[in-house]
């Protein structure tokens, strides 16, 4: 039998398919950002949860709008995000009070001349002392941004970022 694409039925397998795909991505990036306290066990279980429990639903026509409006801004943002600019709503404090720790950053990746950054630099001050905040000082995940990723953080990268730089 071939594919339909038109048919109710086949779009619907592929919405859900879809959906699903999403958030175990999304489940598979609160992993990585927080690894001790998101467990793979936690994580395996809320995928279960949700391929159990997903079901479609039909949306009103308003509610549909809005939420296109939603899309189309989320999708503006990241198109500007991959060029290498980012969004931040506070400015972060001077180079030299800043937290040198990487942060995941929705999974930025930008080229810088011929090296690829990952993430982004974290956004609070350092304790003094330390070059790390309070957070990066107890748990530094992704390692210092100033420094080469280690093959893990690299790895993670390929895998969960849609950064399209990565996919090229
Ligand atoms: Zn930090």
């Amino acid at each position: 039998m071939s594919k339909n694409t038109t048919n109710p039925t086949y779009i619907i397998k592929y919405l859900k398919k879809t959906v699903i795909n999403e958030i175990t991505r999304i489940l598979n990036t609160i992993h990585i950002i927080y690894p001790k306290t998101f467990t793979e066990a936690i994580k395996i279980e809320m995928i279960q949860y949700f391929v159990k429990t997903f079901k479609l639903y039909k949306m009103s026509p308003a509610r549909s709008e809005r939420l296109n409006i939603n899309i189309q801004c989320k999708l503006f943002k990241r198109n500007i995000r991959d060029k290498g600019f980012s969004i931040h709503k506070r400015t972060p404090p001077t180079t030299d009070l800043r937290c040198v720790a990487r942060i995941w950053a929705e999974g930025r990746v930008v080229k810088n001349g011929s090296i690829l950054q990952y993430g982004d630099r974290c956004f609070r001050k350092h304790i003094s002392g330390s070059l790390y905040c309070k957070q990066h000082l107890k748990n530094n995940t992704h390692g210092d941004f100033n420094k080469p990723v280690d093959n893990k953080t690299a790895m993670n990268f390929k895998k969960f970022s849609r950064s399209s730089i990565l996919k090229t």
